[in-house]
């Protein structure tokens, strides 16, 4: 996948190595959060995610949406199809996502289709997030499955790399 015509920009953030021995949220969203940065070394927008079983991490994916030049190539789908094939069914029973923003339409439909148990995301989006930030898919009356949602874990550090990254591209503009 070719960007040679989008110089990247390199990324004033470190990643961070929590502990192995806490796995608690924040333990999962630093994994998230250190794909984010990967996805900015690669020049796409900020944004990770991991999937976690059983105290294991059974996917890990960054926006991968400018270099496949796919629109799904979100962090989100890229880790449940993962995490689908770890487990060798599509639905992710008893599984968390976590990503460092909240998903997207796609992604929030994503999440529900999966069965996923809990979804955890560090920045809400009020513009396009569908999981409480704009409007809430889990709240489908209707729908017979329904996920565990906890929002804010790491919200700042997520939210700097976001903005440096949006800042630093506009500056390149
Ligand atoms: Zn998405």
């Amino acid at each position: 996948m070719s960007t040679e015509n989008r110089p990247s920009l390199p990324c004033p953030f470190e990643k961070n190595h929590p502990s192995q021995l806490r796995r608690d949220d924040e333990f999962y969203m630093w994994q998230a959060y250190n794909l984010a940065i990967d996805a900015w070394r690669e020049d796409e927008v900020p944004i990770g995610a991991v999937i976690e079983l059983n105290g294991e991490i059974i996917a890990a994916a960054y926006n991968q949406r400018d270099s496949t030049r796919d629109p799904t190539a979100h962090a989100e789908i890229l880790a449940l199809g993962q995490a689908a094939k770890t487990v060798d069914n599509w639905r992710l029973v008893g599984a968390t996502l976590y990503v460092t923003k909240e998903p997207c339409p796609m992604c929030s439909g994503a999440t529900l289709m999966s069965r996923l148990k809990r979804v955890v995301y560090a920045v809400p989006d009020p513009k396009m997030g569908c999981l409480g930030g704009a409007t809430d898919l889990n709240l489908l009356p209707q729908s017979n499955h329904h996920l565990e949602i906890t929002r804010g874990i790491l919200e700042k550090p997520c939210l700097d790399l976001l903005r440096a990254f949006f800042q630093l591209k506009r500056k390149e503009d």
